[in-house]
């Protein structure tokens, strides 16, 4: 699979801030084959960010509705985003899980109408610590892989990205070691390799989240299941996002 390193920003950086980014980042030109980098601002920064963004990097959204259009008041549809140019959207994020309670049936509607948009999902799982502390990592992050994509059609399993997060490592500074992090991720390829065959599952990018920054991406990079990283904090700047595409 392809090496993705993917930054999402949260609710940071508006408009001018999401300006002055792509203005810090102008001289760090990036090119290597097979590593794609995406960043992911709030939907209200994603024209400009559309308009000023270099070639070399992809932009996603960070949510979406799973209708097209219609009454749903302060919600932006699949369309629009695929209106916009934007590539990838995160789907399932564990805070919008945990805080706007998305359950896993509205992640499997976003991540169908995504694909029918052509937008990229970057399908969010991972276990809580409680779930780990109870020995629960494999059963809930089956359950969230296999809910996410029922349903879609298996040629659709090449245009997914997973990205496993576990909620007790994002933004803690706790991050999990990469050892452990290679057992999930493994876990999922195989629960993939399941849905349709080895070959497909070997396409799909697994990226790691939860407070990655520049001294530990290498130790999840050189895992055999791990094919990047989904970046919280350490993407908010430009210096230290560029220095993560560095160490890719
Ligand atoms: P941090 O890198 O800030 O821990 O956030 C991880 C995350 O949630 C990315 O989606």
């Amino acid at each position: 699979a392809r090496t993705i390193i993917a930054g999402n920003w949260k609710m940071n950086h508006g408009p001018k801030e999401t300006q002055q980014f792509l203005s810090n980042l102008s001289d760090k030109y990036f090119d290597k084959p097979n590593v794609e980098a995406v960043v992911c601002p709030p939907f209200i920064s994603l024209p400009i960010f559309q308009e000023k963004v270099p070639k070399w990097l992809s932009s996603g959204a960070q949510n979406m509705y799973f209708e097209e259009s219609g009454a749903f008041t302060g919600e932006i549809s699949p369309k629009m985003l695929a209106d916009l140019g934007v590539k990838y959207v995160i789907i399932g994020h564990s805070e919008r899980r945990g805080l706007f309670n998305e359950k896993d049936d509205d992640v499997n509607k976003k991540v169908r109408i995504a694909l029918k948009y052509g937008l990229i999902p970057i399908i969010c799982v991972g276990e809580t610590e409680n779930e780990r502390d109870n020995n629960k990592t494999f059963e809930v992050v089956e359950r969230q892989v296999k809910k996410a994509i029922c349903d879609t059609v298996k040629e659709t399993l090449k245009c997914l990205v997973f990205a496993y997060e576990p909620v007790w490592a994002i933004g803690t500074g706790k991050a999990s070691s990469g050892k452990d992090a290679e057992e999930v991720c493994e876990k999922i390829r195989g629960v993939l390799s399941s849905m349709g065959d080895l070959n497909q599952a070997n396409e799909i990018p697994i990226l790691y989240g939860g407070s990655v920054k520049p001294e530990n991406l290498e130790e999840y990079l050189s895992q055999p299941n791990i094919n990047g990283a989904l970046v919280g904090g350490k993407s908010l700047d430009a210096n230290s996002f560029s220095e993560l595409l560095d160490l890719a």
